[in-house]
C-alpha cells in the first residue's frame, strides 16, 4: 500500500527497532533512488529522508518539514516503496512522518511555515524581506499607461493582482518584452495592489539573479531546506528577468522544483524575461515548455501614442508644465524605450528649472542632442548582433546563447563594443541582450 494519509497514531506508535536489518536495506534503497533520479533531485529532496525503523513490514521514514513530506508523497513515494520491496518483500507500506528532531510530530493543518491557513502573512515588506527585492513606489497600476503594445500584459497583470486564486490558463503568467518596456513596473504593480488590498496574500518578488544568489548562499550555509520552504510557502512568486537563469544548471533545477511545487499547490507565478519562453537559450526544454504553459503576454515596442501618454502622465505627476509640442517632439524622436524617454523628460525639466526658462523644442533638442542622434541612427543591438554574426560567420543565436566557445568570444566582444558606442543602452542592458553575461572583464576597447 502506498498511503500518504497518516494519522498521528501511525507516526507515534512506531519505535525504532535497532536490529531490524533495515539500515542496510535503506542504504540499498538510497543508492537505487540516487541512481534513478540523479544527484540533483536526490540531494534536493530525498537526502532529507531519515530511516526510522521497520515495524512488521511498515517502514517509517522521517523528514524535517511538512512541505518536503508532501512533495515526497506526491513525487517519489511509489518508487521508494518499490525499492524497499526489492530489498525486503515483507515491506508492505512506507510512511513518511515529519520529525521534530527528537521523535514524531503530530500534523497540524495550516501553512508549512506554521501560519494558520489563510492568515495574512505578507512577504514583501514583512518578515520575509530578505527574500524579496524592494518595490519601487512609483511602479503602480495607476502610473502605468496602457496602449496597444502593452494592453494584454496589463490586463493579465491586473487580473492576477485582483483574483484571490490563480486563474486557470494564466499560471504562470509569463511577461516578456524588450528592455525598458514595463515588465518590472507591472510586477511591482501586482505586488503593490495586493499589499494595499484587504485580502492578504504572501508575495515574494525578486530578480532571477537574487533567486540564484539566495540559492547559492543557502547551499553554502547548508540551509537549503529553509530556502525551499520559504519560497514554497508564498502565494505569489514573481521572478524578474529569468533569462539570467540560463546555463546555471543547479539553479535551474531548483527554480524548476520551486516552480512546480507552487503550481501544484495552486499558487500563482509571475515570470518575466526579455524574450519568449521558447527563445530562452540555455534553459532546459522541459523548463521552457513548462514556462509557456500558462499565459504568455508580450509587451511590444512602444507606439507614438503610448510614448506621448506616458510623458503626459509623468509631467502631471511631477507637477510641471511642458508644452505639448515639446512632449510630441520627444515622443516622436525617442523611440528606443520608455526608460530613456523618461530620462530625456527628466533632463529637459531639470535643465529648464535650472536656467529658469520654459522648455521649447529648440532647447530640448539642444539638451538631448546625443540621445536624439543615437535614436535617429536607429541602430539597435539586434542589428549589430546580426551584422557582426554575419561578418564572423557565426550563428545569430551564438551572440546570446549559453555556449562559451572561444571562437564566439571575439565576435561577442566586438558586438558589445559596437552596441555601447552606437546605441544608448547601458552596459547592463547590453549584457542582457547578450544572454546576461557581460562582466567588467568584457573589455570595451
Ligand atoms: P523592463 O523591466 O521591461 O526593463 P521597467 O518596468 O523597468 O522595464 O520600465 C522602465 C521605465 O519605464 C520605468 O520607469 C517604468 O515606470 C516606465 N514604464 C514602462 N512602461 C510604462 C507604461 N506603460 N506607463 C508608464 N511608465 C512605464
Ligand atoms: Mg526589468
Amino acid at each position: 500500500m502506498v498511503d500518504g494519509s497518516e494519522t498521528t497514531e501511525r507516526c507515534v506508535v512506531h519505535k525504532r527497532q535497532g536490529q531490524d536489518g533495515g539500515d542496510a536495506a535503506w542504504r540499498g534503497v538510497q543508492k537505487k533512488l540516487r541512481d534513478f533520479y540523479g544527484s540533483a533531485i536526490y540531494d534536493s529532496w530525498l537526502s532529507a529522508l531519515v530511516y526510522s525503523g521497520n515495524e512488521n513490514g511498515r517502514v517509517v521514514l522521517l523528514v524535517p518539514t511538512r512541505f518536503i513530506k508532501e512533495w515526497i508523497l506526491v513525487h517519489y513515494l511509489e518508487r521508494i516503496l518499490k525499492y524497499w520491496q526489492e530489498e525486503s518483500d515483507a515491506v508492505y507500506s512506507v510512511d513518511i512522518c515529519v520529525s521534530d528532531g527528537a521523535g514524531m510530530q503530530p500534523q497540524v493543518a495550516g501553512h508549512p511555515d506554521g501560519a494558520v491557513d489563510g492568515s495574512p502573512v505578507v512577504v514583501v515588506g514583512g518578515t520575509y524581506d530578505h527574500l524579496s527585492s524592494p518595490l519601487d513606489p512609483r511602479f503602480t497600476f495607476d502610473n502605468f499607461v496602457v496602449g496597444k503594445p502593452n494592453e494584454l500584459a496589463f490586463a493579465a497583470a491586473r487580473r492576477v493582482a485582483e483574483s484571490s486564486a490563480p486563474i486557470p490558463g494564466s499560471n504562470p503568467l509569463f511577461l516578456y518584452g524588450g528592455v525598458g518596456l514595463g515588465k518590472t513596473h507591472l510586477m511591482h504593480a501586482i505586488a503593490w495592489y495586493i499589499l494595499n488590498s484587504s485580502v492578504k496574500r504572501k508575495i515574494a518578488y525578486l530578480s532571477a539573479e537574487k533567486f540564484m544568489y539566495q540559492y547559492v548562499t543557502a547551499l553554502r550555509s547548508k540551509d537549503i531546506m529553509l530556502f525551499k520552504e520559504q519560497f514554497r510557502s508564498v502565494d505569489i512568486l514573481m521572478v524578474d528577468d529569468v533569462q539570467f537563469i540560463s546555463g546555471k544548471d543547479s539553479t535551474q533545477e531548483e527554480f524548476f522544483h520551486t516552480f512546480n511545487a507552487l503550481i501544484d499547490q495552486n499558487k500563482q507565478l509571475v515570470i518575466s524575461a526579455d524574450r519568449s519562453p521558447s527563445d530562452l537559450d540555455g534553459v532546459e526544454d522541459r523548463i521552457k515548455s513548462r514556462l509557456g504553459w500558462g499565459l504568455v503576454a508580450d509587451i511590444n515596442e512602444t507606439t507614438f501614442e503610448l510614448r506621448l501618454g506616458i510623458l503626459q502622465l509623468k509631467i502631471e505627476k511631477m507637477g510641471v508644465h511642458v508644452p505639448n509640442e515639446v512632449l510630441e517632439f520627444l515622443a516622436k524622436n525617442i523611440k528606443s524605450n520608455i526608460r530613456e524617454l523618461e530620462g530625456a523628460l527628466n533632463k529637459v525639466v531639470a535643465h529648464s528649472s535650472l536656467v529658469g526658462s520654459s522648455v521649447t523644442i529648440e532647447s530640448a533638442s539642444g539638451i538631448l542632442s546625443d540621445l536624439l542622434r543615437a535614436n535617429h541612427r536607429l541602430v539597435t543591438v539586434g542589428m549589430i548582433q546580426k551584422k557582426v554574426a554575419e561578418f564572423f560567420g557565426i550563428k545569430l543565436e551564438d551572440m546570446y546563447s549559453a555556449r562559451r566557445l572561444r571562437a564566439l568570444a571575439r565576435p561577442r566582444q566586438v558586438a558589445m563594443y559596437l552596441a555601447k558606442r552606437l546605441t544608448q543602452k547601458s552596459l547592463p542592458d547590453i549584457g542582457k541582450s547578450f544572454g546576461g553575461r557581460i562582466t567588467q572583464r568584457s573589455s570595451m576597447p
